[in-house]
């Protein structure tokens, strides 16, 4: 075979994404702290769907959530009967033991809210304001104000959340002014950028100058466009330290939502940007809405910022795998892994960062399964009906017959006694 003329002078670079720099924000409930920002890990967040009226139906869901790896659940607060449910929510998850902080929503009348239900403001450990939807004109200032009052009156963190579904239209039309008057007046998408980010450090501005620590602040730029979140994000923590809640607003449904999603965060992510996410995604009809957190957990750990479960390896199967039992395997021991999780997350610690490898046929399948911590490597269309197991690297056995699945999954329980559990 002919080498290589040219040899390489310096090893290859390995990526890793930048480390972050913003400053720590805590959320609490109770003892327990959710840190954002600083050293912290990135962490999920997620919200509801439910009514807040209906106590005990957000409860089941704030408990799913939570249950499904949230660390940070928001629910609507948008009238006075739900502030009244607020308090009662979150009594019901104390006694199922959930202790995942509240957060809550807040849009036109939170002033009016956090000041008439004090047992609201008190069982939520952060609220979201949204600037643009404060108030106008004289109201804006004083309306803002009274909930930043009620933040630091009950201790509580705040995310100023721009959104620019609802951007404040006086600072835009203002901005717009100032850029008519410039020689070389900048695009409208620009000065609309300028206007999320000014509207949300302003308002972090306001809220330090009345006495709220800024470590009690989290911001947000929300667009539904990959190229403009970069972009806005990108200036946003270049301008500010503040910890940031990183997220596509209305990414939109099934595929197409979870691509927007992880293309937009995993892009900020790998330059250090984005303290806390959250993937809003449309619900297909039925579907579970724990699955937004399901997929924020899938972006951490495809980019290596956090492990949340045990990661199979599956190639994606070509003509060498004519009959389904592939496919349904790699799904099987994928589900299973995920069943396990929330018994194992404490029993067996470490267990997260396992790799598992379930291939259809023997061109890569012995290569990646020994590549993973546990693989299988399944007969392939014309192979021999047999399924080498790899542990460590090192084959370990060979599995035969029907009941190849079943076999496999004990072996994956074995394994993982013998190496995360308690004798470990
Ligand atoms: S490992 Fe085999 S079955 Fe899987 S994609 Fe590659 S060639 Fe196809």
């Amino acid at each position: 075979m002919d080498m290589p003329t040219q040899q390489p002078c310096l090893p290859i670079e390995t990526t890793a994404p930048k480390a972050r720099r913003s400053r720590q924000a805590n959320v609490s409930w109770g003892s327990r702290v959710v840190t954002v920002g600083g050293d912290a890990p990135v962490r999920v967040q997620s919200m509801t769907n439910t009514d807040t009226q209906d106590a005990i139906g957000t409860a089941i869901q704030v408990k799913e959530l939570a249950i499904a790896g949230s660390e940070l659940v928001r629910i609507t607060v948008n009238t006075p009967e739900a502030a009244a449910q607020v308090p009662y929510i979150r009594e019901q998850l104390d006694r199922m033991g959930i202790d995942v902080p509240l957060i809550g929503d807040f849009h036109y009348n939170g002033h009016r809210l956090l000041t008439d239900y004090p047992d609201c403001a008190q069982a939520l450990s952060k609220y979201r304001i949204n600037p643009g939807n404060v108030g106008k004109g004289d109201k804006h200032d004083r309306q803002f104000g009274q909930m930043i009052e009620a933040a630091m009156r009950w201790k509580k963190a705040v995310r100023i959340g721009v959104n620019w579904g609802s951007l404040d239209q006086e600072l835009l039309a203002h901005l717009m002014d100032v850029n008519s008057a410039r020689a070389q007046p900048w695009d409208a998408r620009s000065v609309m950028y300028e206007a999320l980010i000014s509207s949300a450090i302003d308002s972090a501005t306001r809220a330090q100058e009345m006495g709220l620590n800024g470590d009690q602040i989290m911001l947000s730029c929300k667009v539904s466009g990959v190229q403009d979140l970069i972009s806005v994000y990108r200036e946003l923590a270049k301008r500010c330290d503040y910890a940031l809640h990183l997220g596509l607003t209305e990414a939109g449904m099934g595929t197409k939502g979870t691509v927007a999603s992880s293309v937009a965060l995993g892009i900020l992510m790998q330059e250090g940007i984005g303290d806390t996410i959250r993937v809003s995604l449309t619900p297909q009809p039925g579907e579970s809405r724990t699955q937004e957190v399901v997929i924020a957990a899938e972006i951490l750990q495809s980019l290596g910022l956090r492990s949340f479960v045990p990661s199979v390896t599956a190639c994606p199967g070509c003509g060498r795998t004519t009959s389904t039992t592939f496919q349904e395997m790699a799904k099987q021991i994928d589900d299973y892994l995920r069943a396990q999780m929330p018994q194992w997350r404490t029993r067996y610690p470490g267990v997260e960062k396992m790799k598992v490898a379930v291939m259809g046929c023997i061109v890569n399948g012995p290569g990646e399964s020994k590549h993973a911590d546990i693989g299988i490597s399944l007969p392939g269309s014309g192979e021999a009906p047999a399924a080498p197991v790899y542990i460590d690297g090192q084959k370990a056995l060979t599995l035969r017959g029907e009941n190849i699945a079943a076999e496999f999954h004990q072996i994956v329980e074995n394994y993982v006694e013998k190496r995360f559990g308690p004798g470990a």
